[in-house]
């Protein structure tokens, strides 16, 4: 279970998957990337191995200065194509990954499905999705908020990063229980989002860990914004300097 992202100028495909490859020790079972190009948003996963995903994408459109991986240790829902992440809302706009469990997801199902959402997999975290897109839209709210209210309202833990490919500069990015680092580039023109620093350190040395309860806001030219998740309060972004372990 490990989650790597990327927003900038570079294409983002090498770097997700170099990145799961370095998340694989954590272990899972299925693997999954997608990619954001302009007005073409690709999605590609797969059960099986990181090597397995690669070989379906490979032939494929993998351009995208803006993309989300994914290796999943399933809870909700048998390892299969299907179930394996990133996960979109019922617009097809919002797209998430996550590693966790959503306690209450099945609660929260029944509302959505009552309120005339759809659900391809059996997944809690599509779940997550449609009840952040639910909240955005009787909100009318920035995705950054509406990710914020809708994880008031679930028991469990999480590390997601969500975007909405209408939006393709921004990453928001949450954490209860499950680690999640980003790395910034310099003047924020790139951003790096993972499970640990590995998939990023050869990038850039300026990283933030998220403490549980805290959302970050990622932003392409702009410094990172980290709220409470509860209280809604700012936090003044922590930027460590990453040192290499030689000794490992
Ligand atoms: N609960 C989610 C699922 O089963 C995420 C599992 C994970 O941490 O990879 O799909």
């Amino acid at each position: 279970c490990g989650i790597v992202g990327y927003l900038g100028n570079r294409e983002a495909y090498p770097i997700v998957i170099s990145g799961l490859q370095r998340l694989e020790y954590r272990g899972y079972d299925s693997a999954g990337i997608v990619l954001n190009n302009d007005n073409e948003t690709n999605l590609y996963k797969a059960k099986g191995k990181v090597a397995t995903l690669k070989k379906i994408a490979e032939n494929k459109n993998t351009k995208g200065k803006l993309g989300l991986g994914h290796t999943r240790w399933a809870t909700h829902g048998i390892p299969n194509d299907i179930n394996s992440h990133p996960h979109f809302s019922n617009s097809g706009n919002l797209v998430i990954v996550h590693n966790g469990i959503i306690e209450n997801y099945n609660t929260i199902k029944k509302e959505l499905s009552a309120r005339g959402y759809t659900f391809n997999s059996d997944t809690d975290t599509e779940v997550l999705i449609n009840l952040i897109e639910e909240v955005k839209l009787k909100n009318n709210c920035k995705l950054g908020k509406a990710v914020q209210l809708a994880l008031t309202n679930v028991v469990g833990a999480y590390a997601i990063a969500v975007f909405d490919i209408q939006k393709p500069d921004e990453i928001i990015v949450a954490r209860l229980g499950s680690p999640i680092a980003i790395g910034i580039g310099e003047d924020n023109k790139e951003f790096f989002v993972a499970s640990d620093a590995s998939p990023f350190i050869e990038y850039t040395k300026d990283a933030v860990y998220l403490d549980d309860e805290e959302l970050a806001i990622i932003k392409l030219g702009k410094n990172i914004r980290i709220r409470k998740i509860q209280d809604d309060s700012f936090v003044e972004p922590n930027i460590q300097e990453l040192k290499l372990n030689l000794e490992q």
